[in-house]
């Protein structure tokens, strides 16, 4: 994905040719992107060959994650729905762990059923929970217990999930009666300890802090954990002034932490998989001239992308034709729908748009479509896949007959 003679092009296509055909919004994938990304992610853990189950609720498209899967990946589920989609997807069930604070009786029976390699439970009563239906079902049910390691994620608030007020885990204390209740249940075998702090991280030194938490508890416990689920949170870069989550760093501290805890390490990521891979194409529909900005009115509305509305998140936004005549203004892209919140940022922009002109909202690959919404009765957009000189179409455009 870039510019070539001031065009920005996915593979061989033009946005321009993209949004002529398929029309816009337009969700597109970047099948290279995604490879380069899971080949990275592998290559900078490979020397304790981790089980990397990708968290599906970043990006739920089937396709998207049947190609996941022949690199090998498992998947983190965090609803009933999605570990069908990920079976559906064909990921084997022992490469799949079930997360979340809520699972509902059927949704345990459902994941029991199908035999997943782990249901990572967080509180107490959901234990005492999935001990009733194991016995019930005359089985013997692997779980772990995600423990909240009190480690501040450094990241925004609203996606931080390891601090002592979140609602995520259980702390230390009940951690450590909880393995005892485990290792007497004849129903339950704790095999796992797992954490997830937060997401978009990008210094590693919370890691690095978890990794201690985690060290002192094991040594308290004096219990051997066959695996270790780090969970995800990986950072990216959503603009030019920040990197990506350092993996060596990351790595080094997770080889040291190894050397005393010997277990296999799961990883959960999901935006550092697919985030980068997506880009939103939308098209200027009015420019409403304001006297301290200007509104650039796009096609894409916060139905399509939420982020921005619910967390303040930033994306770039780029013109899909960059033009030689070079202005200043600041612009505010904004949606059509009826919230004041339905806008994507403010920036001060160096070239002019126009009515019509394309615009690209970039790194929208995670948490982009997934949380998407009919909100204004609006219909969701398309997805395409971009792979080896083809562009697929993952998810159809909505139609009205769809959801009226
Ligand atoms: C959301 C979530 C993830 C994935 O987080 P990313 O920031 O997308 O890597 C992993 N594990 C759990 C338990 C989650 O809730």
């Amino acid at each position: 994905m870039k510019y070539i003679k001031n065009k920005f092009l996915i593979e061989k296509f033009t946005v321009e040719n993209i949004a002529k055909k398929y029309g816009t919004p337009a969700y597109c994938y970047s099948y290279n992107r995604l490879k380069e990304n899971i080949v990275n992610f592998k290559k900078s853990f490979k020397s304790f060959k981790p089980l990397i189950c990708f968290a599906v609720k970043s990006n739920t498209n089937i396709n998207l994650i049947k190609e996941i899967k022949k690199f090998g990946l498992g998947a983190d589920v965090v609803s009933m729905g999605e570990l069908m989609m990920a079976l559906k997807a064909g990921i084997n069930p022992k490469k799949i762990v079930f997360s979340g604070v809520g699972k509902t009786a059927n949704e345990i029976k459902y994941a029991i059923s199908k035999n997943i390699l782990l249901i990572n439970a967080e509180s107490k009563s959901e234990i005492k929970e999935i001990e009733r239906i194991a016995k019930s079902n005359k089985k013997k049910v692997e779980i772990g217990i995600r423990l909240n390691p009190n480690t501040d994620a450094k990241t925004l608030s609203q996606i931080s999930t390891g601090k002592k007020g979140n609602k995520f885990g259980v702390d230390s204390k009940t951690f450590l009666s909880l393995t005892k209740y485990c290792k007497k249940s004849k129903n339950i075998n704790l095999r796992c300890l797992s954490v997830h702090i937060g997401s978009q991280i990008l210094d590693h030194k919370p890691y690095e802090k978890m990794l201690k938490v985690l060290s002192n508890i094991i040594k308290k416990s004096s219990y051997k954990f066959d695996f270790i689920d780090l969970g995800g949170g990986m950072g990216i870069p959503y603009d030019k002034l920040r990197k990506k989550l350092n993996f060596k760093k990351y790595n080094l501290a997770i080889k040291k932490f190894l050397k005393i805890n010997s277990s296999t390490i799961i990883f959960e990521p999901g935006r550092s998989i697919i985030g980068n891979t997506g880009i939103l194409v939308s098209k200027i529909i009015y420019i409403k001239k304001n006297t301290q900005k200007d509104f650039i009115i796009l096609d894409a509305a916060m139905n399509d992308l939420i982020r921005p509305a619910l967390y303040g998140a930033f994306h770039r936004i780029l013109p899909a034709k960059k033009k030689n005549k070079k202005i200043k203004k600041k612009y505010e892209f904004v949606g059509p729908i009826c919230e004041s919140t339905d806008k994507f940022s403010s920036i001060k922009y160096s070239q002019e748009l126009n009515e019509k002109d394309l615009v690209i909202i970039h790194d929208v690959g995670a948490y982009g479509m997934s949380l998407g919404s009919n909100y204004n009765l609006r219909l969701k957009p398309v997805e395409l896949l971009i792979k080896n000189s083809k562009i697929t179409v993952i998810r159809k455009r909505q139609t009205y007959k769809d959801i009226i």
